[in-house]
């Protein structure tokens, strides 16, 4: 929506893959099993049973991470005599791992690998430490944690670019618009801690609130709406009510899935990113020609639909992104640019819609320089070093 209102959006090319979504049983397919299932004792292994994860510690984190099973397990009681296991390595390391493990026919039976805390530690034990897990797992899909491994594999799990804002004020750069959160862009770089979001919510938002505050008391006379802009989006909201035999909505939010899965999803490639962005344009012609029956009431298939634009118009952009950032940073991966490009690393990918707006409109892409680092905030950087 705010691109539509012509603001400026960045690093959309950064999405967050989470290693250990559930992938079965489909009930609960996407739902997040927390790293506290990995800390507290639970393995990551392949079909034959192997702790994978050893054979994918990266040389940075090498001094870091056990190198044997022994070690990992001993660091469970003992976090000061040994080197932590390699099941928690950072997300977009495991979640690299686990890809390529299912990608090499080592998968789980529904495409996941399996999440073992069953058989490495009681059961009590299990359901003292992770009791929502254990309720979440047993009420909503019947799997009981404590006697099975669960199968896991990358989910979706954050945006780390979004609107462009000032970060003081946290100002879009459409005047009278203000972002804060997840919906932001530039706070967590390329890839967020976990945790991050906490504390970004907190401070960002509060800024936000005050920048609003003093926008809001800046401005003189009534704000105006512009009635036309009414009508015309109220006629475009019912629109699919009065065609007969055009596109399903369900139908149009899985075929989006599946090609941002499989084209846009966490290793990507430049030709199947042109595919990706083929394909989202047919997509983008089908969203226009959305049918549906019922009324207006408790109407799922009408929420979907009005969902649909900023879909299409969200996974496009992270689709050009992506397809601009010649380089693997953070949660981008682009496996025909394994490494990252100290050149790329200094800019931002800016994304906005000009003189069109809205989903069937082109968005323009280009590099900008990223803001300078202020000389306060890098004597801290350095005197941590
Ligand atoms: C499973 C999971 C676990 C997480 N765990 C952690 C954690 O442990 N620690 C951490 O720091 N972060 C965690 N995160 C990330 C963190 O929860 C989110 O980044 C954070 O909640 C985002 O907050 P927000 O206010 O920016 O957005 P949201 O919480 O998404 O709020 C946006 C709101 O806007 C509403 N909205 C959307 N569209 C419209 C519209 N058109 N009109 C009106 N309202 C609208 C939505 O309904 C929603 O209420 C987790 C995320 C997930 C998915």
């Amino acid at each position: 929506m705010a691109m539509w209102a012509g603001a400026d959006v960045i690093e959309m090319e950064c999405v967050q893959f989470h290693p250990t979504g559930m992938v079965w049983p489909l009930s609960v397919r996407g739902l997040l099993v927390t790293e506290g299932v990995r800390g507290d004792g639970g393995a990551l292994e392949n079909s034959e049973g192997r702790r994978f994860m050893f054979d994918y510690i990266p040389e940075m984190f090498r001094a870091e991470t056990a190198e044997t099973e022994e070690e990992a397990d001993a660091w469970y009681d003992d976090h000061i005599n040994h080197r932590r296991t390699p099941d928690l390595l950072p997300r977009d390391e495991v979640a690299r791992a686990i890809n390529s493990e299912v990608k090499a026919g080592r998968g789980s039976p529904h495409g996941g690998v399996f999440l073992d805390i069953a058989s490495r530690r009681p059961a009590e034990y299990i359901r003292r430490r992770l009791p929502s897990m254990y309720h979440q797992f047993m009420e909503l899909a019947g799997v009981d944690i404590t006697a099975e491994p669960m199968e896991v594999g990358p989910t979706c799990h954050y945006m780390m670019g979004g609107v462009r804002v000032h970060p003081e004020t946290q100002a879009a750069t459409v005047p009278g618009l203000f972002a804060a959160g997840e919906v932001a862009g530039g706070m967590h770089g390329a890839n967020r801690l976990g945790g991050n979001s906490l504390s970004d919510l907190l401070v960002f938002g509060r800024r936000a609130g005050t920048g609003a505050a003093d926008f809001a008391e800046a401005r003189t006379g009534d704000p105006t709406v512009d009635a036309a802009q009414v009508e015309a989006v109220l006629a475009e909201a019912v629109a699919p009510f009065a065609r007969d035999g055009g596109e399903n909505p369900y139908e149009l939010h899985q075929d989006l899935q599946a090609t941002m899965q499989s084209l846009v999803g966490i290793i990507r490639n430049g030709p199947e990113l042109e595919q990706a962005l083929d394909k989202l344009g047919e997509l983008r012609e089908r969203a226009g020609k959305v049918s549906l029956g019922g009324g207006r009431a408790y109407n799922p298939g009408w929420n979907l639909a009005t969902d649909l634009p900023s879909m299409l118009t969200v996974s496009t952009a992270i689709a050009q992104g992506a397809l601009a950032r010649k380089e693997s940073r953070g949660g981008h991966t682009r496996d025909d640019y394994p490494g990252p490009d100290p050149e790329l690393g200094k800019v931002n990918f800016v994304q906005r819609q000009t003189d069109e707006r809205g989903y069937c409109a082109p968005i323009h892409i280009a590099p900008e320089p990223l803001p300078q680092m202020p000389a306060e905030l890098q004597a801290l950087l350095e005197e941590g070093h």
